[in-house]
């Protein structure tokens, strides 16, 4: 047989599906976990079944993308997955919701078995519910009782699947409709109506509440975690902990990433014959794949601490006192999540909008989280920073820098917000926003689940992602390896040459080499080309290699220019390059480096997106290379103009 999970969100279905296969199905404590259809195999009695574990809807008709992968299947009868028999998987402590779907099923004739799951919440709640009295209103049903969590109900559920084929009885639940196909179902409101009626009678008849009904724990902390006033400090005092957790101790793998990688390729340069290859390897694809891998210390632990306020039940209400301010905006209560995670990086932030169902809501959280001001801007803004802003008070108080620092910070933030108001008019759509969540209650994580979900997303960043950064890496450093042949040779004959008229040693010579050729190479010439383009904004043909090497990732910026001006960061950090950039000038003379010319380039950074691997990642996200590149246009067209009267103003 090929059985179906289904069932609405957050009502166990995975967790009834690793129960039965044994598998490790990803479950959390919000709806939207499967957003896919996951298969399985169980065995019972000597056959063997297949178990489709399907996201979880509220009704067949469906509203939001996960839903309609259910549609799809249930509208076609000879659909591969088209199943032969059901497990309908119910929230015990909630059934009225949850009976409408499961209504809507039965009168489709297919062989259900129906399980009451989360008994042990609705016992709690003082619920009693009769499964013999659900078995006379649909006959032909069967009904188990489960608490899929801790694995109770199992021989009860392989026993129901056996007896299954027996139990079809042709008898609808909705008296008089002629219902014969999932079509017949959808947009009738009249139906819909008929049917939570009906269900109101029915629970009438199988549900009995104990007389006396505590208050429950989860009422009790929801009191205080989702007050008008004090559900937003907690909030803040939460998203505190964590960044303050991120930035303190990612911090030490990524270095440790980093200095692995380089000392690799170093290594690599040395035992591999000299040459094309070796280049290849050492400066193009060892590098490539660590400027993937050095993003997964911050991922990990995003989705860590993610997955652990999902586990517990917090995230929801985070999202529910949210979504009061994030809706004037066009956003959702759930794009809270993206758009914080993007602070670290937008990669992690963009995985989790798959959490928004409305498809609007989705795109512009998509679209807006990267202007939040990522880590990988840090190394560009605090050059840039030290050397044209004057280190002053302001007021007596205020760092100038940090002053700065935190302008580029607000500004990221304030256009994030008022592009999402305007995304808002333009995105057409034919989908209604709203939230439809519920409140589940608190349960103390599962550290299992909380691992599955970060190996989860980590390899989904390095498996689809990682693909396409290593192959634009290898783009980049071949652009930056070869040139015009003649010109680039002559260039480098050139300059070592006057190296030897100044006497200068070894390494400088080759510095001073490596930076003509780069002058000369095709990445170079195309510096040159967009000078034009840029010298509005200041940037002479130099920071037009850097910007466009840097859209590889934006602290590539500072090793470009460093390459570029042929200086090695040594131990006293970006010392050095910060003299040389200092003392850098154009042909009349004035220095390249001025408050305008370096505001304008932070204010290029604040919006452009500078980011092969968010476009990446926006491209898987959205199964089609059109956002990404509406998003890299706009990001762009904000960027330059931004930059650009940023320079007027400040000149
Ligand atoms: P799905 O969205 O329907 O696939 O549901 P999941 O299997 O992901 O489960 C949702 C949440 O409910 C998870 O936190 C589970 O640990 C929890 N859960 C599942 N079954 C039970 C149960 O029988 N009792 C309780 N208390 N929690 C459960
Ligand atoms: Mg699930």
């Amino acid at each position: 047989m090929k059985i179906a999970l289904l069932g609405n969100p957050n009502t166990g279905k995975s967790s009834v599906f690793n129960l039965l296969t044994g598998l490790r199905q990803q479950v959390g404590n919000f709806p939207g976990v499967t957003v896919e259809k996951k298969y399985g195999e169980i065995i019972v009695g000597g056959d063997s079944h297949s178990i489709i574990d399907f996201p979880g809807t509220y009704s067949i008709y469906p509203r939001a993308k996960d839903e309609r992968v259910v549609y799809d299947v249930l509208s076609d009868s000879n659909h591969v997955d088209f199943p032969d028999c059901a497990i309908v998987v119910v929230d015990a402590s909630n059934l009225e919701r949850n009976l409408f779907l499961f209504t809507q099923l039965y009168d489709l004739k297919i062989p259900i078995i129906l399980v009451l799951n989360m008994s042990d919440i609705a016992h709690k709640q003082g619920k009693i519910i009769s499964t013999e009295a659900l078995q006379e209103v649909f006959p032909g049903t069967q009904v188990v009782e489960t608490t899929a969590r801790i694995g109770i109900g199992k021989e009860r559920l392989l026993r129901a699947i056996q007896e299954a084929p027996n139990g079809i009885k042709p008898v609808s639940f909705l008296p008089d409709s002629k219902i014969c196909s999932v079509d017949d179902l959808l947009c009738q409101e009249k139906e819909a109506n008929d049917r939570f009626t009906l269900i109101g009678n029915v629970i009438k008849r199988i549900e009995q509440k104990s007389a006396i009904q505590e208050e429950s724990r989860t009422s009790k902390i929801d009191r205080i975690l989702v007050h008008p006033i004090f559900g937003y400090l907690i909030f803040a005092g939460i998203l505190l902990l964590i960044f303050q957790f991120i930035y303190a101790f990612a911090a030490i793998p990524m270095d440790f990433i980093d200095t692995t990688f380089s000392n690799f390729s170093g290594w690599l340069s040395e035992i591999l014959p000299a040459g094309l290859f070796s280049d290849l390897i050492s400066q193009g694809i060892v590098p490539g794949i660590g400027g993937v891998v050095i993003f997964v210390p911050q991922i990990a632990l995003l989705f860590f601490f993610i997955a652990l306020l999902e586990e517990t039940g917090y995230l929801a209400r985070v999202v529910f006192i949210m979504d009061r301010i994030m809706r004037p905006l066009g956003l959702n209560g759930k794009s809270v999540v993206p758009l914080i995670s993007s602070v670290a990086c937008a990669i992690p932030g963009i995985m989790a909008a798959r959490t928004i169902s409305d498809w609007k809501e989705r795109m512009i959280t998509v679209l807006v989280a990267p202007l939040m001001s990522c880590s990988a801007r840090i190394p560009v803004y605090t050059l840039l920073i030290a050397l044209v802003i004057p280190n002053e008070r302001i007021l007596g108080v205020f760092n100038l820098q940090g002053l700065v620092l935190f302008g580029l910070y607000a500004l990221g933030l304030v256009s994030a917000l008022t592009i999402a108001a305007f995304l808002k008019f333009l995105i057409k759509t034919k989908e209604k926003g709203f939230l439809l969540l519920e409140l589940p209650s608190y349960k103390s994580p599962r550290w299992g689940n909380v691992g599955i979900t970060v190996l989860e997303k980590v390899k989904l960043f390095v498996g689809d992602a990682g693909k396409i950064i290593l192959a634009i890496s290898i783009v980049l450093w071949a652009m930056a390896t070869f040139g015009p042949s003649n010109k680039m040779e002559k260039a480098a004959i050139k300059a070592e040459i006057s190296a030897k008229r100044q006497h200068l040693n070894e390494d400088a010579t080759a510095r001073i080499i490596s930076s003509a050729k780069l002058e000369n190479s095709f990445i170079g010439i195309l510096g040159k080309i967009i000078e034009p383009v840029i010298q509005p904004l200041g940037y002479d043909w130099k920071i037009g290699i850097s910007l466009i090497t840097s859209f590889a990732a934006r602290e590539v910026f500072v090793g470009s220019l460093a390459t570029i001006y042929a200086v090695q960061e040594d131990g006293g950090g970006n010392k050095r390059l910060i003299d040389r950039m200092r003392a850098e000038t154009k042909k009349d003379g004035t220095k390249v480096y001025t408050i305008a010319s370096g505001t304008s380039l932070m204010v290029f950074y604040v919006f452009a997106m500078q980011c092969m691997a968010t476009l990446a990642v926006v491209r898987r996200e959205t199964s089609s290379w059109k956002w990404p590149l509406i998003q890299l246009l706009f990001m762009g067209v904000l960027a330059y103009f931004g930059a650009w009267i940023t320079y007027l103003l400040l000149i």
